[in-house]
């Protein structure tokens, strides 16, 4: 079958697309032909290489899959040939304690499917080859490319949320880099809580858009002061929960953006590791700082109840040939794009 592999970590120039082996499966795995593979930034870094970080070579990335099972193994009882599926993408032991409790993620050998999972080849492939308990039903209301674009982000905007903010009906909540794929998916999912949402773009098109989805209110940080915004929309209160992926280009003004009492989730510091607080606000206004990573297979299997119902739809901004994925990369980098992106084998 055909893969997009990288043998050493570097630019986009390192993903090739070639032949590899069939994957084969294992007595509880199983085999799907993939239709779609949507991107994260999880497949940039990986690419790229992260410090600290070992990452096994030759590597397929993709954590988000959607397609057909063609085979399953001679264990497998709740998946046939023919399903149509997406994929869990926490990988881990599925017997410890973390894992029982379903904290899967932390579990000591938890991985991101696709990302560091080793021998587990990741989705940019024709095949792939997953534990039947990563598997799950595709909603019957998604395309095919809707299916690739889900998984990974429902997954996590759901366990920031709801799990880890416990966000209410009623609240205001602040979501940064509304555009993105998470943003995009918090945004809609932060509605259907009955929360009133204050989406934060790039450009006034990406502002409009992010209303379009249902955001009440929506800044444009390149043109206006965020925090201001903030407190002018809600009468100098702040928000309860801000929405943070961003890290330090943002963190400082999420804090100053949050109301008396409120949460700051992140799972994410896409524009760099090193965040500033001012700890007078931590402990004045009784601020809680939550950090989130994945989510556990429930929570997505929850969420996919909401996209079924019609209540998040993934928006899909580009879908490419699974050969560009070098392309994908790249705007994936750019982040001209609002929404996600998908290969198509
Ligand atoms: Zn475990």
């Amino acid at each position: 079958m055909k893969a997009v592999v990288f043998h050493e970590h570097g630019g986009t120039e390192v993903l090739r697309y070639e032949d590899v082996p069939d994957p084969k499966p294992g007595p509880r795995d199983v085999i799907i032909k993939v239709q779609g593979t949507g991107v994260n930034y999880n497949d940039v870094w990986a690419r790229q290489g992260l410090p600290g970080m070992k990452f096994d070579l030759p590597h397929i990335a993709g954590s988000d899959v959607a397609g057909e099972v063609v085979e399953v193994g001679g264990a497998v009882t709740s998946v046939k040939a023919g399903d149509r599926v997406i994929i869990h993408p926490g990988v881990s032991c599925r017997i410890c304690a973390a894992c029982t409790s379903g904290r899967e993620y932390f579990c000591r050998q938890f991985k991101i499917y696709g990302f560091q999972t080793g021998p587990l080849d990741g989705g940019d492939a024709e095949y792939v080859r997953i534990p039947e308990v990563n598997v799950v039903p595709m909603p019957s209301n998604l395309s095919w490319e809707e299916g690739a674009a889900i998984g990974l982000v429902l997954l996590t905007v759901w366990h920031m949320l709801i799990t880890r903010a416990q966000l209410k009906p009623g609240e205001d909540v602040l979501v940064w880099g509304a555009s993105s794929g998470i943003g995009h998916v918090a945004i809609q999912l932060a509605k259907m809580v009955g929360a009133r949402v204050i989406a934060v773009g790039g450009t006034d098109e990406k502002c409009a858009k992010a209303k379009a989805l249902g955001a009440d209110e929506a800044i444009n940080y390149n043109t206006q002061d965020v925090v201001a915004e903030v407190r002018r929309i809600t009468g100098r209160k702040g928000v309860e929960v801000v929405f943070e992926h961003t890290g330090e280009a943002t963190w400082e003004r999420s804090i100053q953006a949050l109301a008396w009492g409120g949460r700051l989730v992140t799972c994410g510091v896409t524009t760099g590791f090193e965040g500033r607080t001012d700890l007078r606000f931590l402990f004045q206004k009784q601020l809680s700082l939550l950090g989130s990573h994945q989510g556990n297979k429930a929570e997505l299997v929850e969420g996919l109840k909401a996209v079924e119902a019609g209540r998040i739809k993934p928006v899909v901004d580009t879908v490419l040939p699974l050969r560009d994925a070098a392309r994908a990369h790249e705007l994936m980098e750019t982040g001209n794009h609002f929404g996600k992106i998908v290969l198509k084998p």
